[in-house]
């Protein structure tokens, strides 16, 4: 089995033999056990058990929900986890790449350097859109994973589907498709190709459109092998009980998510209406997310004017690209009345 994905792992990793925990060696068949087998404190409250380290109810959920089988999909602590997870799994310290495609998503390079493994910047061109014909060419043996956030973060926008299409069949690693911001964006999401692409990786996460970043949830989807290789790694119970609870919870919500989307979007269409009329903001990047990239005549000055009003936006200038830029998440009506309010009272 591991060989059909020995091309995409660690070496020194294929032959890993993986910690087995109490709960990984007795399969409940329904009957109510009497559990001396790890160690835990026997008396009952609602989380003095561990939870179960393949986080089955949770799983069969989301699997019906994305329609995908449950032996392909992996639950990490926020998609922070799975990213740290996926580089450790597949580069090489020092030897081995990944690329990344700035502006981008932080946590790529930042997982990348704390693995020792090297980061190849390939930047997106003057539409903040995939250079395919570069990131194609920058590729080779040593690059493992090539990570494409759709719609992207810090710019907001998403890329086009056949130019990631193009590079998921031009490269012989795994590419990463990290849909974080999904809800909010109309496209179709790129699980429905995890059968004609065996190096597709689809992850996302419970902490933008779901409203549980607190929780700390994130879900990766890929081929079978992959999943299976990475579930051996993992740290056996990287999910904890109330975590758990809470996402199967919400998952019974999804009519109240999608009304909050709903209101997130048409407030942001009222927020890109009410910028473009401020004489500083001088582009408002188009949006398939729930934030806005603008730019602005001098991004630190009103930084700092926001945040003496009480508004904390992200400054996103240090990004390739982005100079004098500002990355604002859309808030409730209220906050973005005081947003509008708090542009106009420095716009003079
Ligand atoms: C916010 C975000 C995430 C989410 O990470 P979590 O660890 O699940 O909170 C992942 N990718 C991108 C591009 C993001 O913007």
């Amino acid at each position: 089995m591991k060989n059909k994905i020995s091309r995409f792992i660690r070496k020194e990793l294929l032959d890993f033999k993986p910690y087995n925990s109490a709960r990984d060696e007795f399969v409940n068949d329904g009957r109510d056990m009497i559990l001396l087998d790890a160690n835990e404190n026997p008396f009952k409250s609602d989380h003095n058990r561990y939870p179960d380290p393949m986080q089955i109810e949770l799983k069969n959920r989301i699997a019906d929900w994305k329609k995908v089988n449950i032996d392909q999909l992996y639950l990490s602590n926020g998609s922070d986890e799975f990213i740290s997870q996926i580089i450790m799994s597949c580069c090489e310290p020092s030897n081995e790449h990944i690329i990344i495609l700035p502006p981008t998503f932080g946590m790529y390079k930042v997982s990348a350097s704390i693995h020792g493994v090297q980061v190849k910047e390939v930047p997106l061109d003057s539409k903040f859109q995939l250079d395919v014909n570069t990131i194609l060419k920058t590729a080779n043996k040593q690059s493992k994973i090539i990570f494409i956030p759709t719609p992207n973060n810090p710019t907001a926008n998403s890329f086009n589907t056949n130019a990631i299409k193009n590079i998921i069949e031009g490269f012989s690693g795994l590419v990463v498709v990290d849909e974080a911001y999904i809800e909010f964006n109309n496209q179709p999401s790129f699980i429905n190709l995890l059968d004609d692409y065996f190096n597709l990786v689809v992850c996302q996460t419970f902490s933008k459109a779901q409203g549980m970043a607190g929780a700390r949830l994130g879900m990766a989807f890929a081929n079978r092998d992959l999943i299976s290789f990475l579930n051996s790694l993992k740290a056996p119970y990287n999910l904890n009980s109330l975590t758990i609870n809470a996402a199967i919870q919400r998952l019974d919500q999804q009519d109240l998510v999608k009304k909050q989307v709903r209101f997130i979007l048409k407030e942001r269409q009222r927020l890109e209406i009410a910028f473009s009329e401020i004489s500083f903001i001088k582009t408002i990047f188009p949006s398939d997310a729930n934030f806005l990239l603008i730019r602005v005549d001098n991004s630190r000055l009103r930084y700092n004017q926001l945040l003496a009003q009480g508004i904390v936006v992200r400054n996103s200038s240090k990004n390739i690209s982005c100079g004098n830029t500002l990355r604002i998440s859309v808030g409730i009506q209220e906050e973005n009345n005081s947003l509008i309010s708090a542009l106009r009272n420095i716009d003079i």
